[in-house]
């Protein structure tokens, strides 16, 4: 039977301590123990389905973690207080000094800022690749690689990796290929393409709701509790966890996601087809006009789309800004970094999410001043979005005055 990851979310079945429809959330920090053998158990990591404290692990915790490894087909997964906090407990879980990472150079600023700035403290040394390029790929590969990373569809230039021959080639060097599955929330399946890692920030579109900060490590049980492990693990280590009050509200958010990515994907191939269109140089996994669209296209579960992510090219960033600040007095969305809501969200990655990327390896990669990235909402009437957009872009002069659709 073909994977399908809403469905396998769908099967998990959690009641609440009183037969609440929702499972209880846990509101302690710590947790008693019968005895005192097994308190040193537990410690040791022998005393399944105790708790210890909740930087370990929390019940709220290990629900949202099992729903997000049912979604990515792993064996297990561990909830981060943060995207960033799950991405730096792998690397640095994975990595130690003399080791060498080979990364995608366009994924998010903060990553490559991780990489790029903070690694080299502990003489870990990051090669940023075209990693759609699989010959450069395997030819920076030294005996000192650990881990090949990218994220499976790129941010913010919408490259798309092909996860299974880049599992291959990790497999082939004994390499760890650890993806970030952020923009394409179950379209893509990273895991069942020979990823060892998946990772997400749950801030964007998994959380849905724009009102916290998130993450996830999905992985085998073994990894999982490498991490979690009380005298090395990352994540146990460095301690950012997840509150459980959000776990909870983050699970029941994830319980639309099927619904909500569908909706995000029709509106962003509507107006994608549209943009491309009237001239515009539009950038959508969707259009065959995209590189990788073929790419994208064997990798996906056609049910959820595209994802909701595209980019269009203005000119410059002047044009940018200006449209920008109109469309959100238009109401056509905000001027906001992040992705995942309900409304159209729209930046220009140059200037903010990719700033830390200095400006000719922005160029280098094709990251232009006039790029503008577009987090595609759930709106109603998408035309009636196009048309108002379209006139915005008209009185800024990104379009002619007499453009018909
Ligand atoms: N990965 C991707 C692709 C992102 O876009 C972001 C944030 O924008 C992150 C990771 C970091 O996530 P967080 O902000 O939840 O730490």
């Amino acid at each position: 039977m073909k994977f399908n990851p809403a469905d396998n979310i769908q099967d998990l079945q959690y009641f609440g301590e009183f037969g609440g429809v929702n499972p209880s959330i846990s509101d302690s920090s710590t947790y008693t123990f019968l005895s005192a053998k097994t308190m040193f158990d537990t410690f040791e990591g022998n005393a399944d389905g105790c708790y210890l404290y909740s930087r370990h692990s929390s019940p709220s915790n290990l629900y949202l973690g099992q729903a997000l490894a049912a979604m990515e087909g792993t064996e297990t997964a561990n909830v981060t207080a943060s995207g960033m906090g799950a991405i730096t407990a792998v690397l640095l879980q994975l990595c130690g000094a003399g080791d060498h990472i080979i990364s995608s150079r366009t994924i998010y600023g903060g990553t490559y800022a991780f990489l790029k700035n903070f690694t080299p403290r502990f003489s870990v040394a990051t090669s940023f690749l075209d990693i759609t390029n699989l010959a450069s790929v395997e030819n920076a590969i030294t005996k000192n690689t650990k881990v090949l990373y990218c994220e499976s569809v790129s941010n913010p230039l919408l490259e798309v990796a092909d996860i299974e021959a880049l599992s291959k080639l990790a497999k082939k060097h004994n390499l760890t290929l650890v993806v970030d599955n952020t923009f394409s929330p179950l379209s893509i399946a990273p895991a069942k393409l020979g990823a060892d890692v998946v990772i997400h920030s749950l801030t964007k579109f998994i959380n849905g709701s724009s009102d916290t900060v998130g993450g996830v490590i999905c992985g085998t049980q073994e990894f999982i509790n490498d991490l979690r492990n009380v005298n090395d693990g990352a994540a146990m280590l460095f301690g950012s966890t997840m509150d459980s009050l959000r776990a909870s509200s983050i699970l029941k958010n994830l319980r639309t996601l099927h619904i909500r990515m569908k909706q995000h994907s029709a509106n962003a191939m509507y107006l994608a087809k549209a943009f491309q269109n009237i001239g515009l140089k539009t950038v959508y996994p969707g259009l065959t006009s995209h590189p990788s669209h073929e790419q994208f296209s064997k990798m996906m579960n056609s049910d959820y789309g595209f994802g909701g992510m595209l980019t269009i090219d203005v000119g410059s960033l002047e044009k940018a800004n200006e449209l920008m600040e109109l469309m959100q007095q238009r109401n056509l969305g905000y001027l906001a970094v992040s992705l995942g809501f309900y409304k159209t969200l729209f930046s220009a990655p140059g200037s903010s999410t990719s700033s830390e990327i200095p400006e000719d390896e922005q160029a280098e990669m094709g990251l232009t001043d006039g790029l503008i990235r577009f987090s595609i909402g759930l709106d109603n009437n998408i035309e009636r979005t196009f048309k108002d957009m379209k006139k915005c872009m008209q009185e800024v002069g990104v379009l002619p005055q007499n453009v018909t659709i």
